[in-house]
């Protein structure tokens, strides 16, 4: 397994697209997994911090509203 950006022995896989990433490109930022509307209403989200990141792929910082399917 390599890093998709240095071709070097990759230790990670990126949270979100599944890229291999080595400990020079590795980065992190917060994982959303689930939004739910709390008591009074308030959206609130369950988040992992630092999960692994490549870099490259742009993970929305919050989930997008799905277009109703008719
Ligand atoms: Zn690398
Ligand atoms: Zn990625």
């Amino acid at each position: 397994m390599k890093c998709v950006h240095c071709g070097k022995e990759a230790v990670a896989i990126c949270r979100w697209c599944g890229r291999a990433v080595c400990t020079d490109h590795i980065k992190s930022m917060t994982y959303i997994i689930s939004v739910y509307v709390g008591g009074k209403k308030v959206p609130k989200s369950l988040v992992v911090a630092d999960a692994v990141w490549c870099g490259t792929c742009k993970p929305q910082p919050e989930p997008i509203e799905m277009p109703y399917l008719d």
